[in-house]
């Protein structure tokens, strides 16, 4: 079963200006949530006046929704929220077919209509230039609308459709382990399928690999993706950061290894010590990591270790640390190539003057990490949730 939101620790920082339908949403700025009871009385009371502030997914059902969906009410506990539909799609959510959250009201125009009913009904499919084309549709024209209302591009949303889908299926992840090594990939496993892809691994080798699970995590931030081997933790990291398929690779390089849905002891641990840290009960983490780089990216992911809990350094006070003061550009590029988000603190660097910098899981998440930490306030709340009574 998928672990519910610590629904205490949902994100409740104010909410940027209500999106109306058709605005697009600022790339990289801050998509905070309204406050969790908010939501949760928006829900209940069906009321649509939220729209674009918040997408409501329902664990019981694996659907989401926009406020104010007409569909049967959830119960509270199993009610999370999410701030981008594109977020919802990666936890593995579908779409609701009464309030279609992806459709801004009033606003799909038909000539887009029967392609997101084809790519719902196929999600591995991936439609290229040539078959929009074919189906009659301008590749531009496409582009253009998504970017416009989701805010992501097409291939975004094709990716975290398919991603989501195959996260879904995580679920009974154990049962999963078992018949994707039986029957070599062949299962219809969407999961199994994408990432044997995305390795190259063929059927025959995978039997011989060293296996890495993989397993979706909720986290008060979104849901993060984890990949260990029995013995270590390889990968933590938000599922809708970029790169993320670079990040794989990297780790099926690093491992030797085939990535198969499923959990281990290892990723207990990681659930485990998440929640705590999320809680604010835990600082560092204990959970035995693998990470291997080159000699400079192991000094500088060592080195952000070493950044107590609730401290930030600047990128030239790191180089400086592994003794290569001029290389500062290496030194954020190699913060970047962290493959363990929050436990190799990489969200603990910023800019000289203490301004956020670059975050591959999106600035918002490196505040409230921060915040967490204690290490940033929290922006004031003064007047920014639109409370109707
Ligand atoms: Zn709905």
């Amino acid at each position: 079963m998928t672990p519910i939101l610590p629904k205490a620790t949902q994100p409740t920082t104010t909410q940027p200006k209500t999106k109306l339908p058709g605005t697009p949403p600022l790339a990289g700025a801050t998509r905070a949530l309204p406050p969790i009871e908010t939501m949760v009385r928006a829900t209940l009371e069906r009321d649509a006046s939220y729209e674009g502030t918040f997408f409501l997914g329902v664990t019981t059902t694996g659907i989401f929704c926009r406020p104010g969906c007409p569909a049967r009410t959830p119960r509270r506990e199993n009610m999370v929220f999410f701030p981008l539909a594109e977020e919802a799609m990666i936890a593995g959510f579908r779409a609701c077919r009464r309030c279609h959250p992806l459709e801004p009201r009033g606003a799909t125009p038909d000539w887009l209509r029967s392609l997101l009913e084809e790519i719902e009904q196929n999600p591995d499919q991936r439609f290229k230039d040539g078959d929009l084309r074919t189906r009659g549709l301008v590749p531009e024209r496409v582009r253009r609308w998504f970017q416009a209302q989701h805010g992501m591009t097409f291939h975004a949303y094709q990716r975290a459709r398919r991603l989501g889908r195959a996260l879904g299926e995580i679920q009974n992840g154990g049962d999963l382990l078992g018949s994707a090594f039986e029957s070599g990939f062949d299962s219809a496993s969407g999961f199994a399928e994408a990432l044997s892809k995305l390795a190259g691994v063929t059927p025959g080798e995978a039997r011989q690999s060293t296996t890495v699970v993989v397993d979706r995590i909720l986290s008060p931030l979104g849901p993060m993706i984890a990949a260990a081997t029995d013995d270590a933790l390889h990968l933590l990291e938000f599922a809708n950061r970029r790169m993320l398929e670079t990040q794989f690779l990297r780790v099926v390089r690093a491992t030797k290894g085939v990535l198969v849905p499923g959990s281990n002891a290892i990723i207990d641990q990681v659930r485990r010590e998440l929640d705590a840290y999320y809680s604010g009960k835990l600082r560092t983490f204990v959970v035995p990591c693998a990470m291997p780089g080159t000699e400079f990216q192991e000094a500088v992911w060592n080195e952000l270790r070493q950044i107590p809990y609730g401290e930030t350094r600047s990128y030239a006070e790191l180089a400086r640390a592994v003794e290569r003061p001029t290389a500062i550009r290496a030194v954020g590029r190699t913060n970047g190539d962290n493959r363990l988000a929050i436990i190799v603190p990489c969200h603990r660097v910023v800019g000289a003057d203490g301004s956020l910098t670059g975050y591959g899981g999106g600035l918002w998440r490196k505040q409230r990490l921060l915040e967490i930490e204690g290490a940033r306030t929290p922006p004031p709340a003064a007047g920014a949730t639109s409370k109707k009574s």
